[in-house]
């Protein structure tokens, strides 16, 4: 740009989408809201002052600041609770976890049904909803035998949901539709090939589970509140009686077994959970599939294999599985002595399971999980009802990401550092007998 308008000044560029959100009216209010936070962008105290001489705007600024400076801790009505979630709390495993991820959050989004606003062109949620799209329907399509070609089928997918895309027809957001296609066509093809390396097949699709749903929701009350969970589970894979959950992940998940006890990654666990109450098989694995291929540098072609391997890595299922053989050996089938492909486990030059690098359960390991998942969605209501709209964030990573910082003005906020990172079964579930020893009071 500087060879061709020599006098051009450098600019840093969040300083200027910062100083271009002052020029519209709701991008400029939602600035204002930060000024007086800890990282506020200079352009922030600017906004206040200036909307701040319309007297409306100078109220609606107050009210946002004295709420985002008041003690978030506990609502003790019931009827304000009733107001703000409704007589019947519905909720989905993905809120559960929100309420988890920080309460506060949680109640900004399914109290106050305050969103962030959806971008106009394809953000990051925008490409991980498309990526979800294009792997599940292709999936679909392929096992029920109406495509036969994993990458025709991610193709059709994506133009199916291009179509729907504002702006789909400018050149820049056909160079992003198209990256986003052949990243799905990739890991359209990498399922595919797992499928024909197992004994389950997959047999549902976003399974429902609702009142008119494919299986009944769970429901049960709290202290004066019904709570009724609901949602769709992307896949279920089949072997005989023998289950197998899939969620689709498409952000940069990282995952282990111990988030689970704070309240993290616990989907494919209440997965299993309404499974079994609905009595349809035996839990055999609860798996997350990260839907986001790793980049390869085709130019490289030193680098070809090396990226090929993370790729490969980079697509690795996370989760839990079973740990007997007969089960491993169903779920995919892996030449003598060779780690599988896909599982998250590891073999041992010997041929022996790797416990320290594999993620297993044995079934009554796999049940006290998926008991302790059902625990935290009773404990979740409890706390629910009995007001909890704690900003207390479960890691730091909570606040980076998080959708409400403006209004909420975090500072100094500890998270809890006592909990153990791992992904041994054994360590979690020590974890989960210390945690009932002590509601038990034997501690
Ligand atoms: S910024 Fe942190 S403390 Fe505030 S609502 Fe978000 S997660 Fe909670």
């Amino acid at each position: 740009m500087q060879k061709l308008l020599p006098a051009l000044g450098e600019q840093d560029a969040y300083d200027t989408l910062q100083k271009l959100r002052l020029t519209a009216p709701a991008p400029a209010f939602e600035l204002a809201c930060s000024a007086g936070s800890k990282d506020a962008h200079f352009s922030a105290q600017a906004a206040y002052d200036h909307l701040s001489r319309d007297p409306e705007n100078a109220r609606r600024l107050d009210y946002t600041r004295a709420f985002g400076l008041s003690p978030k801790t506990k609502l003790h009505s019931l009827d304000t609770l009733k107001n703000l979630y409704g007589n019947s709390v519905s909720v989905s495993a993905s809120a559960i976890e929100k309420f988890y991820s920080c309460p506060f959050a949680y109640f900004c989004q399914y109290g106050l049904g305050a969103r962030e606003r959806k971008q106009a062109d394809l953000g990051a949620l925008e490409v991980g909803t498309m990526v979800h799209y294009v792997v599940e329907n292709a999936v679909k399509a392929l096992s029920q035998g109406t495509e036969s070609d994993p990458v025709a089928a991610a193709g059709r997918f994506a133009r199916e949901y291009a179509q729907n895309l504002r702006g789909a027809d400018s050149p820049r957001m056909q160079a992003l539709i198209e990256q986003v296609r052949e990243n799905a066509a990739i890991v359209v093809q990498d399922v595919w090939e797992e499928v024909q390396h197992s004994d389950f097949k997959p047999r549902y699709f976003e399974l429902n589970f609702s009142d008119k749903g494919d299986i009944a929701p769970y429901k049960w009350e709290k202290d004066g509140i019904s709570f009724a969970l609901r949602g769709k589970i992307d896949r279920v894979d089949t072997y005989g009686d023998k289950l197998k959950v899939v969620d689709y992940k498409t952000g940069n998940k990282k995952y282990e077994l111990s988030d689970i006890l704070r309240g993290r990654n616990l989907q494919p666990f209440i997965y299993m959970l309404m499974l079994q109450k609905a009595q349809m098989g035996e839990n055999c694995a609860a798996l997350f599939l990260p839907a986001k291929a790793d980049y390869i540098n085709v130019d490289d072609t030193s680098e070809m294999g090396k990226s090929l391997e993370k790729r490969t890595e980079s697509l690795r299922r996370m989760g839990l599985v079973r740990g007997e053989s007969e089960i491993l050996e169903a779920l995919e089938h892996t030449e003598a002595g060779k780690s599988p492909r896909w599982l998250p486990v590891t073999v041992k030059k010997d041929g022996s399971l790797d416990p320290k690098k594999s993620s297993i359960a044995y079934k009554s390991q796999m049940d006290r999980i998926i008991a302790f998942a059902e625990q935290k969605i009773m404990d979740f209501s409890e706390a629910v009802a009995s007001g909890d709209i704690s900003a207390s964030p479960c890691t730091e990573d909570s606040c980076k990401y998080c959708a409400f910082r403006t209004v909420c003005f975090a500072e100094d906020i500890k998270t809890d550092a006592s909990i153990i990172s791992t992904n041994l079964t054994d360590a979690v579930l020590a974890a989960i007998d210390g945690e009932e020893e002590q509601e038990n009071g034997k501690v």
